[in-house]
């Protein structure tokens, strides 16, 4: 992942109301996000984590002006985040930096934002297994990924997903109950790369399960595109004179 630079938000609220929950993630599931991009990436990437609670939630326009990618999981408190936060994500985004949704981020200000629909979905609390199907095995969100990932229990997600048509589709799951859903999307939005992943219900081990780990770690690194190597795109008034209408051609 060369030197990229990480941060994993998270609104860090079910781990400190539920011990069910504080049991499965000790450091909240952010820390176990951020676990995850180290192990698969020791050297070269530099994880941070911000959450709801703090100044900006943690947000600052020099913490996103230092970050490639963000990861955002968020379920309760969608409404607590500042209209002025998501349009700074959301602006940091169109200048290149990559977003991850996790799970129910779907419905979060910063992807409602850069998707442009409501992102809604059918869904059950349930016991019901999760078939994760890699339905793009050459996409590099996928490497390293088996066929079919096993997911024992989980919450359900189904379609219809109010999203827009996504430039890739890269997995698809089926749950016990039947239903399908659109679990691994990727979009691009102005000079950033944005990857919708379900997976991750709070009361579940999703992110302990190492195939979701190696995932989540993909996801990132497709995310940050060549975000490295170019400038951001900016509003610039083209010279004129480089057409002229009427000129002869050859
Ligand atoms: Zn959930």
């Amino acid at each position: 992942m060369g030197n990229l630079r990480v941060t994993v938000w998270n609104e860090w609220r079910h781990e400190r109301q539920d011990p069910a929950v504080a049991a499965l993630y000790p450091d909240g599931i952010h820390g176990a996000i951020a676990g995850a991009l180290r192990e698969h990436s020791p050297d070269g990437v530099v994880v941070r984590c911000a959450t709801l609670e703090e100044p900006e939630h943690g947000l600052t326009a020099e913490l996103l002006d230092a970050t490639d990618v963000l990861v955002w999981w968020g379920h309760l408190a969608h409404d607590e985040v500042s209209d002025e936060v998501a349009e700074r994500v959301q602006e940091h985004v169109l200048r290149g930096m990559g977003f991850v949704s996790l799970h129910a981020a779907a419905l979060s200000k910063p992807t409602r934002r850069l998707l442009g629909t409501g992102c809604t979905f059918l869904w059950r609390e349930a016991n019901d297994r999760e078939l994760l199907w890699t339905i793009a095995p050459s996409h590099p969100i996928a490497r390293g990924v088996s066929p079919v990932t096993v997911i024992p229990r989980h919450e359900m997600y189904g379609e219809p997903f109010d999203i827009p048509e996504p430039d890739e589709v890269v997995f698809i799951s089926a749950f016990s109950g039947g239903e399908v859903f659109r679990s691994g999307c990727c979009y691009r939005r102005g000079a950033g790369r944005v990857f919708l992943f379900s997976p991750g219900h709070e009361t579940d081990p999703i992110y302990t399960q190492p195939e979701i780990r190696l995932i989540l770690a993909n996801a990132v690194e497709w995310a940050a595109g060549d975000r490295l190597l170019r400038p951001p795109p900016s509003l610039q008034h083209a010279p004129s004179g480089w057409f002229e209408p009427g000129a002869a051609a050859g």
